[in-house]
């Protein structure tokens, strides 16, 4: 994908504000420090257009961003910050929840998880959500330049089994080193290609 233009359109904090745009939306969503932003900031070439802080949690807001004019990236907030209170903590996932249920132009979602460790309880509960309200989804491994070559496979046959899914369906990315991000472009395209 040629990146053309990359903007930010708004954040939403409240499920009142949630609104449709009339464009194509793929959604990113994963615990905190998963590399999300840094993800977002990859794939779109522009360094600091997800803001990547080191305070993991802090982006508590939907994030909108706007590609080529033609789609939008949704940053969803981290998940699982456990410094976070209860009370934060199901504020966020009913954000996360009433933005999947109640998105028509949510085309697919990615599923961030870090190549290096076991899927939490979270990431699973995400999945089952994503699977009872029939939402297509990939999952994606991030920081993949933080384990050996050799040791890829491996790592990824743990994610999997963790998760109940095909090997195969797991997309390795890195922010740092950009290995994955065409095929992430590649899926986006094919959708809308469709
Ligand atoms: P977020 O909370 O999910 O948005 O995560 P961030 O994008 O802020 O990343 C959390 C930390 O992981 C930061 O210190 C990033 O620099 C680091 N990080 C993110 N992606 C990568 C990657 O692909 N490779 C490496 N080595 N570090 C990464």
């Amino acid at each position: 994908m040629i990146i053309k233009s990359a903007e930010f359109v708004t954040s939403v904090g409240n499920v009142s504000q949630l609104a449709n745009f009339g464009l194509d939306e793929f959604a990113f969503v994963g615990r905190s420090n998963v590399g999300k932003s840094s993800l977002i900031n990859a794939l779109t070439q522009r360094s600091k257009l997800a803001k990547a802080s080191s305070t993991p949690g802090r982006t508590r807001l939907i994030n909108y961003f706007k590609i080529n004019n033609k789609i939008l990236l949704v940053d969803l907030p981290g998940y699982g910050f456990a410094q976070a209170s209860k009370t934060e903590q199901s504020k966020w996932q009913s954000l996360i929840g009433a933005y999947l249920e109640n998105s028509p132009n949510l085309k697919r979602v990615f599923v961030l998880v870090d190549v290096r460790h076991k899927p939490t309880i979270k990431d699973n509960e995400m999945l089952k959500y994503l699977y009872f309200y029939n939402i297509p989804f990939n999952v994606i491994a991030t920081k993949l330049d933080k384990i050996p070559r050799g040791q890829i496979d491996k790592h990824l046959t743990i994610i999997a089994n963790e998760l109940g899914i095909g090997k195969d369906n797991i997309i390795p990315v890195s922010a740092q080193d950009k290995r994955g991000l065409d095929k992430i472009w590649n899926e986006i395209e094919f959708i809308e290609s469709e």
